[in-house]
């Protein structure tokens, strides 16, 4: 099969297009002939080796992806060869033909759903949905600012929300991204780049102030996300990329919250919950995945320079 493989962390050219021996299945693993393959930030920060969980070399990056199954071990249990899966993780990697996959790492992808989309789901999706709804307890008739809704996260959150009834105020800092989070539903949308758009967002709540806050730039956001809480408001930290000032007595003064979360730290049983709940929405149309941007398997590193670039419109995908 046809592979990317990195033998030494670095910048994204460090990513390797190789032909590589197939995976075998064994026990209760399932092989996935990967149709599309999702791009995160955190396998940019991996491959660069500067995140806290480093594989050993040589590996094939990637957790999310969406394609069918090609075989399953003997032990396996409910799935044969053919369905249409998507993965949020994979033993072997992702970024690949072919991807060896644990049975909770597999999950039917709806017939509605491309395999495009099917790769958007697995870490943005329950990211959204753990930072919503577990972390955030956000509920139906509160006000949520998506701070950051126009990438892979964002989209999700933004629709995972409104399927539930709660106002969303978006922001995104191109005019396509704007746009999209306008689309999808967003109750106003403002550009995170424009000097002020804070205090807008608090003209938009006729100065109360958001319940809840998806932060996907701490580090730049934090200090002002305070200020903009209604009492008892909280800040769920999905994304930070440095250091932060904050004035504690703003979070004091409304009784606020700053909650941080990784997927990584959801329990088995919570990421199962996601995922079939995950299902339920796709299946009943309340959630669809966006997709902004394909690139070739190939060109995976510039897949990686895209993912880090401004102007998010949802998803990236490789296709392989
Ligand atoms: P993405 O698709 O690359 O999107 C990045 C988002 O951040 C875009 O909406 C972008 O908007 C927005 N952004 C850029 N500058 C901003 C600013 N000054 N204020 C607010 N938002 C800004 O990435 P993603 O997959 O959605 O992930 C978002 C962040 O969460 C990343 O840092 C990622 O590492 C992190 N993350 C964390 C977890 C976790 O478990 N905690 C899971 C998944 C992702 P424009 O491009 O329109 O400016």
């Amino acid at each position: 099969m046809k592979a990317i493989r990195v033998e030494e962390f670095g910048e994204p050219d460090v990513m390797q297009f190789v032909e590589q021996p197939d995976p075998k299945v064994s026990g209760r693993e399932i092989l996935v002939r990967i149709h599309a393959v999702g791009v995160n930030p955190v396998d940019t920060y991996i491959r660069a080796g500067t995140y806290a969980r480093k594989p050993q070399l040589p590996y094939t990056p990637g957790s999310d992806g969406a394609g069918l199954v090609a075989a399953v071990g003997r032990d396996a249990e409910g799935i044969k060869p053919g369905e249409r899966v998507f993965l949020s993780g994979s033993i072997s990697g992702t970024y690949a033909e072919l991807a060896l996959c644990a049975p909770e790492q597999v999950h039917a992808l709806p017939d509605n759903i491309t395999f495009a989309q099917g790769a958007a789901l697995g870490i943005a999706h329950a990211t959204a949905y753990r930072a919503l709804f577990h972390r955030g307890q956000v509920r139906a008739g509160e006000t949520v600012l998506v701070h950051g809704a126009s990438g892979g996260v964002g989209t999700a959150a933004v629709q995972l929300a409104l399927a539930s009834e709660i106002r969303v105020i978006g922001t995104a800092g191109s005019p396509e991204g704007r746009d999209l989070v306008r689309d999808l539903g967003a109750d106003q949308v403002f550009d995170h780049k424009v000097v002020g758009y804070q205090d807008a967002i608090l003209d938009a709540t006729s100065r109360r102030g958001v319940d809840c806050i998806l932060e996907m730039l701490a580090n730049v956001n934090l200090g002002d996300d305070l200020r903009l809480l209604a009492p008892c408001g909280r800040v769920v930290v999905i994304g930070s990329r440095g250091r932060v000032e904050i004035d504690a007595r703003d979070a004091m003064m409304r009784d606020a919250d700053i909650r941080g979360m990784i997927l990584g730290n959801a329990s088995p049983s919570d990421l199962a919950a996601i995922y079939k709940s995950l299902a339920e929405l796709l299946a009943a149309g309340q959630i669809r995945p966006v997709v902004g941007l394909d690139f070739a398997l190939a060109a995976a590193a510039d897949a990686h320079r895209a993912v880090m670039a401004a102007g998010a419109r949802g998803k990236i995908v490789l296709i392989p």
